[in-house]
């Protein structure tokens, strides 16, 4: 496979698809850049080396072309900034062959929002509501079709092919998968956070140090069965945090109060407990919880088992044995996945589950433990307590992380690796 510190991009254009989908306020200021910053290594090898860059990303779910709200236009100035390049834009990235054959050596252009174009993710779009069902497939047959076509043309704009995005790796779409296809195998490659995503997967899913050990957390089981059922092949532990220990509780017999709980999914839950006996995984479950008189940081607390929380109290967080038997089983494990908080940790009364699974995993990492942690909240958990730089690292895509632990193969990633 090629890789990116190997090719030498001098005269090249590369075609390099970011993940550019950052947060931007009322006027279009970007309030988050992570995602701009995290592709930079990236986009300053290839300017380095004396290629140039053809950048291309999506930016929220435009559903006409152009649509100002999602435009890209709105931070080619923080781009340029960052890059230390001035980054050219194109308004429409269907157009951009003149402008791509003009880019010289260290030179930067950036192409309007992707998903202006119903061709990048290959869906329909403006299908009457009462289309028949025969109407619907040919829709879809007719999309398909001319989505290899725009990708073709994407490629036409370049001699190589880098793709940066791992949070759309997930997706089959034009720029993120079907556009590989037009490149030869040694002019396509991972950009570096791709690269390095894909890395810490591996080392989670194949390449994995024993003991491992997953801390699910989170509200809904409904939302991680998949992921659960495809741990169960693969941890020596599985801890259950979150709202989603109230499901399990009750399905062994235990009083919840009014904690959340998914009623219809006590027998799933009791089938989660009989795999994991029969696969050999230790599924660790909370014995205590911090509970509360409302669904507030302000609401009276106390502490009680998790199995007898009194009517009209909820389950919020984990309580201290929960802790301490989590944080035993985590700083005795060699590598550890963690999606989901233990509690409402987005209240400050309700955070020190979280906190202390944060320091049983940093403590863990020191010990030469490697610890990757992802998906949406949990991340936010790490930010919150200033330790994401103390855990091996931190997923930037939610969505392509969860469907790579679910044991799915990742579009973005097996058009690149085959
Ligand atoms: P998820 O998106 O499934 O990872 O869930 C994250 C959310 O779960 C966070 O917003 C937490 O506040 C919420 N959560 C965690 N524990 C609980 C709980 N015991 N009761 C209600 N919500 C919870």
């Amino acid at each position: 496979m090629q890789t990116i510190d190997n090719f030498n991009f001098a005269g090249k254009k590369a075609f390099v698809r970011v993940d550019f989908n950052v947060p931007v306020d009322e006027n279009f200021n970007i309030t988050d850049d992570t995602r701009i910053r995290g592709a930079l290594p990236t986009l300053k090898k290839i300017l380095a080396d004396g290629g140039s860059v053809i950048i291309a990303s999506h930016m929220g779910r435009p559903k006409k072309n152009p649509d100002a709200k999602y435009s890209l236009k709105h931070i080619v100035a923080h781009v340029s900034a960052k890059l230390g390049v001035d980054v050219k834009f194109v308004d429409d990235c269907a157009k951009a062959a003149e402008a791509c054959a003009a880019l010289k050596p260290g030179e930067a252009l950036l192409l309007e929002n992707l998903r202006f174009y119903a061709e990048e993710e290959g869906k329909p779009r403006g299908l009457a509501e009462d289309a028949t069902d025969e109407e619907k497939a040919a829709a879809k047959k007719a999309i398909k079709a001319s989505q290899k076509e725009f990708a073709k043309l994407l490629a036409s704009y370049a001699d190589c092919y880098v793709n940066d995005a791992f949070g759309t790796a997930h997706r089959a779409h034009a720029s993120t998968a079907l556009i590989a296809d037009y490149f030869d195998a040694d002019h396509k490659m991972f950009g570096y956070l791709m690269n390095q995503e894909v890395l810490a997967i591996e080392k989670i899913m194949t390449d994995t140090a024993r003991p491992f050990t997953a801390i699910m957390g989170g509200s809904k089981v409904s939302s991680k069965i998949e992921i659960i059922e495809n741990l169960l092949t693969k941890v020596d532990n599985l801890i259950i945090a979150g709202g989603m220990t109230y499901t399990f509780t009750k399905a062994l017999g235990g009083k919840i109060g009014n904690s959340i709980c998914e009623d219809d999914k006590l027998d799933l839950a009791l089938g989660l407990l009989e795999k994991a006996k029969a696969n050999n995984v230790k599924m660790v479950l909370a014995v205590d919880a911090k509970i509360a008189d409302a669904f507030s940081n302000d609401a009276n607390t106390k502490f009680v088992n998790v199995d007898e929380i009194p009517d009209g109290w909820e389950g919020m967080d984990i309580g201290p044995k929960t802790e301490a038997i989590f944080a035993d089983v985590i700083k005795n494990s060699k590598t550890i996945l963690w999606n989901g908080p233990t509690g409402v940790f987005e209240f400050d009364n309700f955070t020190s589950g979280s906190r202390a699974v944060a320091d049983a995993i940093v403590e863990a990492t020191k010990n030469g433990a490697f610890s990757l942690v992802g998906g949406g909240d949990s991340v936010a958990c790490v930010n919150k307590f200033g330790v994401a730089d103390k855990v091996s690292y931190v997923s930037t895509g939610g969505g392509a992380l969860l469907e790579a632990i679910e044991g799915l193969v990742l579009p973005g990633i097996a058009a690149i690796k085959g």
